[in-house]
């Protein structure tokens, strides 16, 4: 811990709370009860093997049908739904970058691909709504599961070059074209023969991921793995 962040820590302490029921810990955790709720919920809804949409039990659903070979798949660990939807918005709106750990923390118990991974890599915001926003929550995520595993994160290589408008409220074309050469990378020989973990908050229809790992592969990455916190309910 640097020394700022010993300050940081003596003014404003993090909470010790359950982020989902906001129950008292000994630490910033998920607590059981809200496990088992979530285990129950993950499999009441069922999850599309391929892209991790909820709500959609199968191999392959409308939203990752298309993806290339090299797309291998993406982990959403909650369903964009009540109390992890409030917590990805206190996160997102009210810049509350202090609940990421506990979040990353879940998003690592599900990660059942650790070793086929070389290199993370968040899903970068574009500078202006960096900007607006101070920071970027995947970013954030990204570099806690890169603490907790030892591989390295890099937050330069992928770049948003388009400032995209919201995506919210368009059907899955609008989406595609809205994106297309949105993203870039800086320096292509580093992700070079590579697998890419690609972390982001949530994956809606997975027009980001798709584009993103698109745009990855066509610079060298070998293959494209997602996690996600939350994905979407069909
Ligand atoms: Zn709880
Ligand atoms: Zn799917």
């Amino acid at each position: 811990m640097s020394f700022l962040s010993i300050i940081s820590e003596l003014i404003f302490p993090t909470p010790r709370i359950c982020p989902f029921c906001k129950k008292k810990m000994d630490k910033l955790m998920v607590c059981q009860e809200c496990r088992v709720k979530l285990a129950k919920l993950r499999e009441k809804l069922g999850q599309c093997r391929r892209c991790g949409s909820f709500g959609s039990p199968s191999v392959v659903c409308t939203n990752c049908r298309t993806w290339p070979q090299y797309v291998k798949y993406n982990v959403a660990v909650v369903p964009y739904y009540e109390e992890y939807r409030e917590v990805l918005h206190l996160l997102k709106f009210q810049k509350q970058g202090w609940l990421t750990p506990a979040l990353a923390d879940l998003m690592l118990d599900f990660m059942p691909f650790k070793e086929s991974i070389d290199l993370i890599i968040p899903v970068p915001l574009h500078k202006n709504r960096f900007r607006e926003r101070g920071f970027n929550q995947s970013a954030l995520l990204a570099n806690r599961i890169s603490a907790r595993t030892n591989i390295p994160v890099n937050h330069r290589l992928l770049i948003r070059q388009l400032d995209t408008p919201h995506q919210t409220g368009l059907d899955l074309a609008s989406r595609r074209k809205n994106l297309l050469n949105a993203f870039k990378v800086e320096k292509p020989l580093e992700i070079k023969g590579k697998s890419v973990l690609l972390i982001d908050d949530t994956l809606t229809t997975g027009t980001t991921f798709l584009e993103c790992a698109k745009t990855l592969h066509k610079n060298g990455a070998k293959n494209i793995y997602g996690l996600t916190f939350a994905a979407g309910i069909k």
